[in-house]
């Protein structure tokens, strides 16, 4: 069996749907499908959550998520079918209008699923409709987790179990369901993170030692750049598990971090495939010999602030001043993206964050903390001179880490432009 991923983007309208529904219908695999909520609705629902909880404007954004949601049932349905999402605007409603409890991240997870519900709920019924026949599947039941709500832990051996039950090929061929949500074990709903139905997909495919796992996406694969920031970017045909685990670590935003690694522990290959083209192969991301010929690849990360932390009695930087440091930071939740020590320093470039003021008010107790805010951090895997050079050019680095295999700037934000 397969396992196929469509993000938000592959189902923006009736015409996305009906796309997807062409890609599908290619293929006469038994096949879970995992789909992500619409377009940009989870935003929407972010929206919809912060005024619940501030208690204002809430019919206003309920309406927004009703109305695109209405528009492409409509489009994809007979008139008699116009009430398909009765149901779920319903309970979404009913929930709208209880009192929010204190905790945010908590409502966050009661709300914002519902993007993922419908959406699945209506491409469902659709392919159904069009004799493409598939069980729908609410993931809940069978995706578990704990309960660290908006960025929950999976449990990997009852979700499996689960899993293999539900997902049973028995009499079924085809399974429609969700991305990014589970469930606690008192059936609390809990979401992955962000862009977490990447990570969804891979956690199916190791369920259910799959063949391999499809996502598919409006780029054509994965290339050695973003090209709204590097036009000259290009595409790979293939990467090992292991170089797709270092980009997203240095923040290639093309698949979600988690995704990799489950697929790596079963040797699960992963496709990164066009949903415009779907006829291209791609990129392969699968178990390789170590040494394939790479093209330089860049990783831009923007909007990031520099700090330079020193003790305030120029004692040396030692482990005590680090697992403090270490300490503050992740106690706020703030990822380092590059780190730097010297005797009477130590330099962190991290996201920025809303908590970094509060990270720098507690270490200014002990420390001398300096920072510079509006960096970017550019990372050249598998660098070359004239890779540098390139995208030094007019830069202003302010601080840098170059290994074997990789080049790390920290430069001021500036306009970028290549020569073409
Ligand atoms: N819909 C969720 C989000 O936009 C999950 C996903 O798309 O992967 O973050
Ligand atoms: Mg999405």
């Amino acid at each position: 069996m397969k396992v196929f991923k469509f993000g938000g983007a592959s189902v923006k309208d009736a015409d996305g749907v009906r796309n997807l529904a062409s890609i599908v219908n290619r293929y006469n695999d038994p096949l879970v499908v995992v789909i992500s909520a619409m377009g940009k609705m989870t935003n929407a629902f972010e929206e919809l959550v912060q005024a619940y909880f501030e208690g204002n404007g809430i019919e206003e954004h309920y309406n927004k998520i009703k109305d695109y949601h209405q528009k492409i049932v409509a489009d994809l349905f007979d008139e008699s079918e116009n009430d398909l999402l009765d149901e779920w605007l319903e309970i979404i409603h009913l929930k709208l209008e209880t009192e929010p409890s204190l905790n945010f991240d908590y409502e966050y997870d009661q709300i914002v699923p519902f993007g993922e519900l419908m959406s699945t709920f209506i491409v469902s019924a659709y392919l159904n409709k069009i004799g493409w026949e598939n069980n729908w599947i609410d993931i809940r039941k069978i995706l578990r987790t704990d309960d660290l709500y908006r960025s929950a832990g999976v449990n990997w051996e009852l979700t499996s179990r689960l899993m293999k039950e539900v997902f049973s090929f028995d009499g079924d061929k085809r399974y429609i369901t969700q991305g990014f949500i589970g469930s606690t074990d008192t059936n609390l709903t809990t979401t992955l993170g962000r862009e977490g139905s990447d990570y969804t997909g891979a956690i199916i495919s190791y369920a259910l030692d799959a063949e391999s796992l499809s996502i598919w996406k409006d780029v054509p694969g994965v290339l050695n750049a973003d090209p709204r920031w590097y036009p000259k970017a290009q595409m790979l045909d293939e990467l090992s598990y292991w170089e797709a685990i270092e980009l997203t670590y240095y923040g290639a935003q093309v698949i979600h971090p988690k995704t990799i690694k489950p697929l790596q522990n079963k040797q699960i290959p992963l496709l990164v495939k066009s949903f415009i083209h779907p006829d291209n192969a791609g990129t392969a991301i699968k178990a390789t010999e170590q040494n394939l010929q790479l093209p330089p690849i860049y990783v831009l990360k923007r909007n990031q602030t520099l700090l330079s932390i020193s003790p305030k009695d120029f004692s040396f930087i030692l482990e005590e001043n680090l697992s403090e440091i270490f300490e503050v930071i992740s106690r706020h939740r703030i990822k380092i993206n590059l780190m730097q020590s010297s005797a009477l320093n130590f330099s962190v470039c991290v996201d920025h964050h809303k908590n970094i003021d509060a990270v720098i008010e507690e270490l200014s107790n002990h420390y001398g903390v300096l920072y510079n805010t509006n960096m970017e951090l550019v990372t050249i895997r598998h660098y070359t001179q004239e890779a540098i050079d390139e995208v030094m050019e007019n830069k202003e680095v302010v601080d840098s880490q170059v290994s074997r295999k990789t080049a790390r700037y920290v430069m001021k934000g500036s306009e970028w432009s290549f020569n073409e």
